[in-house]
């Protein structure tokens, strides 16, 4: 399978983020990306390539001129104003927002849906990179060159909403390749997401879109971030209603729910009508996660590669969370080689 993965990624070293009441070493580490790509190489299974740049374009069609402006800048104007340590919100602007605040504090909040995820130095260059991998693998899909591809991205991107970062993301990697292939041919596009954590970002983009299906299995909102979203009762809205589908599971879900939820979300799917799917690939449902409350297992993740193949629908795989430093490579690897394993 073809691999889109820059070494940019390196540039986004956050060091720490808000939890429990308190500053810790942040979950997203340049490691996380290097222990997925290293397991994946070890296959000899896998083309790696470092994406072209596709330039601005597929992520102005997801993101706010304003808040790209605001992202490529925060840190240096965070600088300007004396202020120590890495910007990060300390509050948040409610919806809708009112006027954009001019101190540099202000305005990190109103671009912010939660307060733990800092924007550091190389921030900026690392969540465009990521981007870039996404766009790659919808390109790559689109034009016929496979049936298949994988953006390894990180930063992640489901929590980003158009004009706000959050959750460790800062752009919506898996909504810029799915604008990318309705852009490019594809009638209608449905994401997939089966990251521990509901992607409230993605939700928010397409939440009134008919041509863009967002389905989620996540953990209960109730007790996991990010609290607010990914409750089953939200459907999508106007033209877009009926097309946002949210499974939110309890505490120990195993392979057998988590399973059954992404069949039940497959079938949506295919009466939606997608002609392809971008998942978004998050590990952290594994039982060995530091962020989850759920039980499946490696074996469940090359089942849910299985499950997504035999769909049979075109597929961009895209890189969200996953922070067991032990499970994350083989658990991509195995999800990755059983989607490659199952095409016709
Ligand atoms: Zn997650």
């Amino acid at each position: 399978m073809q691999v889109f993965f820059s070494e940019t990624h390196k540039r986004h070293q956050p060091r720490h983020e808000f939890i429990g009441g308190a500053l810790v070493p942040a979950f997203d580490r340049p490691e996380r990306a290097e222990q997925i790509a290293g397991a994946l190489q070890q296959t000899g299974l896998f083309k790696f390539d470092q994406p072209t740049d596709l330039g601005m374009v597929p992520i102005r069609a997801i993101h706010e001129q304003d808040y790209l402006d605001f992202l490529s800048t925060a840190f240096k104007s965070w600088q300007a104003a004396g202020l120590e340590g890495s910007p990060m919100a300390s509050n948040v602007a409610g919806s809708p927002k009112g006027p954009r605040p001019e101190y540099i504090e202000g305005v990190i909040g109103y671009y912010a849906n939660s307060c733990e995820t800092t924007i550091d130095d190389g921030t900026w260059e690392g969540a465009y990179a990521s981007a870039q991998s996404a766009i790659n693998a919808a390109r790559y899909v689109t034009t016929g060159q496979g049936r298949s591809a994988f953006a390894l991205c990180r930063p992640p991107g489901h929590h980003c909403e158009a004009t706000r970062f959050g959750g460790y993301c800062y752009l919506n990697n898996a909504a810029i390749a799915a604008q990318y292939l309705r852009d490019h041919g594809t009638a209608k596009t449905a994401i997939l997401d089966i990251d521990f954590h509901h992607g409230n970002g993605t939700q928010a983009i397409f939440y009134d879109r008919a041509d863009v299906f967002y389905g989620s299995v996540h953990g209960d909102p109730l007790l996991t971030y990010p609290f607010y979203k990914g409750y089953s009762n939200e459907t999508g809205t106007g033209v877009g209603a009926e097309t946002t589908m949210n499974l939110p599971l309890g505490a120990d879900a195993g392979n057998d729910e988590w399973l059954a939820a992404i069949t039940a979300l497959l079938g949506a799917i295919d009466s939606f009508g997608a002609d392809t799917i971008v998942v978004s690939l998050g590990v952290d449902p594994h039982h060995s996660d530091p962020q989850s409350n759920f039980q499946v297992t490696t074996d469940g993740f090359s089942r849910a590669g299985h499950l997504i193949a035999n769909a049979g629908k075109q597929t961009v795989i895209i890189m969200e969370g996953g922070y067991s430093a032990d499970a994350i490579g083989p658990c991509v690897a195995a999800f990755l080689q059983a989607l490659d394993d199952t095409w016709p």
